[in-house]
């Protein structure tokens, strides 16, 4: 038996990064997957193939994570197809990395709006199901610069520290219904959001903080998703599961 088989899960911004090895662990785990994406049509495509290859139910769903009724007309379209939602991943954001003097009021929004607005979004949808069935899994994406601060990233920064505290909240508001809420604090991964770690300059002067000596690939953050959304963490709840590679 495999360790999500029979579970639908619904994955944020899962064409690219993170999300896609999420998506892919959890399919090659059993589970069906819903997933979204903004703007990599193609990618989606590509992916939803791939994970249907697998042998699993998978589509992909154009939707703005930082719209409230987008997330609930999403939430309506993923019950009705799939029938249930087990795990949700709130997985989907984005960087506008300034120093505060230069960070404009545009910047702190878009980072506010599709990185901490987008969890409350999904959530409060998701739940909804959950409670009745009585068992769930949300699991949100935060990041160890949420706890640890960043130069630059002060917007960034406050939306992951947020997460952490909205994951607490409703861990403690939703434990009695058996639906479990974790964080997870990814360090830097390679993906496109850290491609600037690629030029040498400024990937250089975070690896020796490392005690790992690298960055992560996006599979051994998925490797801690797959835990926490499967029954191996069924008394895990309130949690923030920093994946830093010790850096903090
Ligand atoms: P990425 O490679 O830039 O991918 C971002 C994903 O989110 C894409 O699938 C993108 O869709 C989607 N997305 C962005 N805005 C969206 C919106 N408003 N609605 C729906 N989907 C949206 O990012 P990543 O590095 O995989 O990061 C994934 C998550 O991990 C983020 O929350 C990020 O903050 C967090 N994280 C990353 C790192 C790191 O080092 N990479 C570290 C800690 C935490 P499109 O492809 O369609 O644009």
């Amino acid at each position: 038996m495999k360790l999500l088989e029979n579970k639908t899960a619904l994955i944020t911004g899962a064409s690219r990064g993170i999300g896609e090895a999420i998506a892919i662990k959890f399919a090659q785990n059993g589970a069906n997957i819903a997933f979204t994406y903004l703007s990599s049509e193609e990618r989606a495509k590509a992916l939803e193939e791939k994970l249907i290859s697998y042998g699993v139910k998978a589509k992909a769903y154009k939707s703005d994570a930082s719209n409230y009724a987008s997330s609930e007309l999403l939430t309506t379209e993923v019950l009705a197809h799939f029938g249930a939602i087990d795990i949700c991943v709130n997985n989907a954001g984005i960087s506008r990395d300034n120093l505060l003097l230069r960070l404009t009021p545009e910047q702190w929004d878009d980072v506010m709006h599709a990185n901490l607005k987008s969890v409350y979004n999904l959530s409060r949808q998701v739940i909804k199901s959950m409670m009745k069935a009585r068992s769930g899994s949300i699991i949100n994406m935060s990041s160890v610069v949420g706890v640890m601060g960043n130069p630059g990233q002060s917007a960034y920064a406050a939306s992951k520290a947020g997460i952490v505290g909205f994951t607490k909240s409703i861990a403690q508001e939703l434990g009695s219904r058996n639906i479990r809420v974790n964080a997870i604090a990814p360090g830097f991964v390679e993906t496109d959001m850290t491609s600037y770690l690629n030029d040498g300059e400024g990937g250089g002067k975070w690896l020796h903080k490392i005690p790992l000596g690298r960055f992560a690939k996006p599979e051994e953050i998925a490797g801690v998703a797959l835990f926490l959304a499967s029954d191996m963490s069924s008394y895990v709840t309130g949690q923030v599961i920093s994946t830093c590679g010790g850096i903090y």
